[in-house]
């Protein structure tokens, strides 16, 4: 039996430092299941979480959602995961069960998506999660948790619209932004089979890119070079938060491209070009398509930490201490983590 509180790093309102704070134990409903955590990353997200925007965070919050931890209690409607075993849990750790896009199979498209977060009721940042058993995911036997916790969120923001829109083929592809989620895009790209550019504004990060796994690199912030390549993508993975050149980036997509947005970078498409040109006008008669990309479904889950088991894709990380949780999201706000920062539970 699980003891009646445990630990976990709180923010009381938005913008608020993460204080360890005692939470009483959620009770156990019959599909869930009680996790001890051992790892949790630390996704830019959860910087929007404790700053309390997109207005879907309730506070207190304990964020965290880049989970590894082993099960201690099952729900008695829980199939298929065992008291011991390691599982990773994502974003999500529930869905409604009931509308048409869980009903499909795109739990991650549910229309009750906003309640359902992992950090409902408290997320990885602490000692125990509770989750919908159907979104706690084995941990491949080979793979480290810590590598494994990146992947829940980083590696399905990624991987999913590759799989959807790049994958077997020679696409070529350009990853925008070596970080948390660059660096592992390249890896994935290249596994899929995908011609793989790195963009950066940052000369230094070419070697690491190529040692990725990637077979180019552009400087962004090298005109000419980007002039080069116009026309030159089928499909840009915008992996940054922002600095974005956007209309750039649809100058060197080619006719029907498409260029996806797997977070939460601001775009802005400049009106204002010469008299016709312009990136709006670039953008309409190119047919470039700009598109969303949140995740993926449960299918997509188990398939991506397969797909990172077998082709040996692994984040580059900085473990912390848990009791650093505070350090660590600066490191994260600063753009400074390499590439991610794992929290561990001594
Ligand atoms: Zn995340
Ligand atoms: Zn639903």
């Amino acid at each position: 039996m699980s003891c009646s509180t445990f630990v976990a790093y709180a923010a009381q309102a938005p913008g608020a430092p993460l204080e360890p704070t005692t939470c009483e134990t959620p009770p156990l409903q019959d599909d869930e299941v009680r996790v001890e955590v051992t790892h949790c990353g630390v996704c830019h997200t959860d910087v929007h979480g404790v700053d309390g925007d997109f207005g879907v965070f309730g506070f207190p919050m304990v964020p965290g959602h880049e989970i590894v931890g082993r099960v201690t209690e099952l729900g008695p409607a829980v199939s298929g995961l065992s008291i011991g075993q390691q599982v990773g849990i994502g974003w999500q750790g529930r869905c409604c069960g009931r509308c048409e896009w869980c009903r499909a199979g795109d739990e991650h498209l549910c229309l009750r998506i906003a309640d359902c977060g992992s950090w409902t009721p408290t997320g990885g940042f602490g000692s125990s999660v509770v989750v919908d058993g159907g979104f706690a995911y084995p941990v491949p036997a080979d793979m480290a948790p810590e590598d494994a916790a990146v992947l829940m969120c980083a590696g399905i923001a990624v991987y999913a619209p590759l799989r959807r829109y790049a994958a077997g083929s020679s696409t070529r592809v350009g990853v925008v932004g070596i970080g948390g989620l660059g660096h592992l895009a390249i890896q994935f790209a290249a596994a899929l089979g995908c011609e793989v550019t790195a963009l950066s504004s940052s000369p230094g990060k070419e070697e690491e890119a190529r040692a990725l796994g990637a077979d180019h690199f552009l400087l962004t912030t090298d005109q000419g070079a980007m002039e080069e390549k116009e026309f030159g993508f089928d499909l840009l993975l915008c992996t940054g938060q922002s600095g974005h050149d956007w209309g750039n980036l649809v100058m060197i997509l080619t006719k029907n491209g498409r260029l996806v947005l797997p977070a939460f970078a601001p775009i802005e498409l400049p009106l204002v070009g010469g008299p016709g040109s312009g990136p709006i006008v670039d953008f309409v008669a190119h047919q470039v398509s700009i598109t969303g990309s949140f995740l993926g479904n449960r299918a997509d889950m188990s398939r991506m930490l397969a797909f990172a088991g077998e082709h040996h894709i692994r984040p580059l990380i900085e473990p912390m201490p848990m009791a650093q949780v505070n350090e660590a999201m600066l490191r994260v706000r600063r753009n400074e983590a390499r590439y991610r920062v794992v929290l561990v539970n001594e």
